[in-house]
């Protein structure tokens, strides 16, 4: 199917839904998890975004994550986020889910975006549970700490544990009712985030995937488009 489809199904829809995953971000400069530049130090990603290794040793995952921090800080949306932001403005229904926890949707201008994962430009305190926002990089002192003196932790969603409540509900509310659902730079391994692309398929929306390569989804995508978000967001959304 070819793209210029895909432009017609979107310019038709009253409702879209769009997932972005880490690709969005990618020619802002920002690794993905799995392709190259997505190590640390040797480290995996799945080895550092988990409970048990803030557990283990916290100061090393605030190192990683004040890394990433400097690396996003520096980082500017690309064209690719301004389209979804032109979507949202002519769509009398649409909704933003994105895994990304860099902020560029914010940063581009994105009214309303459901963040799955959490936002890195937040922290949250391990014992009294208050969250707030902290922009600065490097943090002057690692691991961080909250004003009750507990510790701090990355405002994100680590693999295996749970969603903020009741987002995903909502995401999925917004998925049954979309016409077109976009799936834009995400390898769709991780759950229950991917779990949205076979819902969308079966509520009857057109699904139109952008991704740099084939994934597990490209086969059940009524559109998969091969390339860079930057480039072929805005084809689509002109
Ligand atoms: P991922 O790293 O697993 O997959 C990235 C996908 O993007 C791949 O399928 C790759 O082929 C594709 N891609 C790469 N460059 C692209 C481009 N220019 N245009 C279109 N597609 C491109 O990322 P994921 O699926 O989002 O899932 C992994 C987890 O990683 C998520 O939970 C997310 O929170 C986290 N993550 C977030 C960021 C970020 O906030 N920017 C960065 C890395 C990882």
């Amino acid at each position: 199917m070819s793209l210029e489809q895909a432009r017609e199904w979107l310019q038709a829809a009253g409702s879209v839904v769009a997932l972005t995953g880490a690709g969005i971000s990618a020619e802002s400069g920002i690794p993905t998890f799995r392709g190259d530049g997505g190590l640390w130090q040797n480290y995996r990603a799945e080895d550092l975004a988990t409970p048990q290794a803030f557990a283990r040793d916290p100061r090393l995952v605030w190192e990683w994550y004040n890394w990433r921090r400097e690396i996003i800080a520096q980082a500017k949306p690309n064209p690719g986020h301004a389209a979804l932001v032109r979507l949202e403005i002519a769509k009398p229904r649409f909704t933003l889910v994105t895994q990304n926890v860099d902020g560029l949707h914010d940063l581009a201008g994105s009214g309303r975006v459901l963040k799955l994962h959490g936002d890195i430009w937040r922290m949250r305190c391990t014992q009294c549970g208050s969250n707030w926002p902290d922009r600065r990089v490097p943090l002057p002192k690692l691991p961080p700490h909250c004003a009750c003196g507990g510790l701090a932790r990355p405002g994100v969603v680590w693999f295996g544990e749970a969603l903020p409540e009741g987002m995903m509900q909502e995401a999925e509310h917004a998925v049954r009712e979309a016409e077109v659902f976009l799936v834009v730079g995400t390898s769709a391994v991780v759950y229950p985030a991917a779990s949205l692309i076979p819902l969308a398929r079966q509520s009857g929306a057109r699904v139109v995937e952008i991704n740099v390569e084939a994934t597990p989804y490209s086969e059940i995508a009524h559109c998969s488009l091969q390339g860079p978000a930057g480039e072929i967001l805005p084809q689509l959304i002109p």
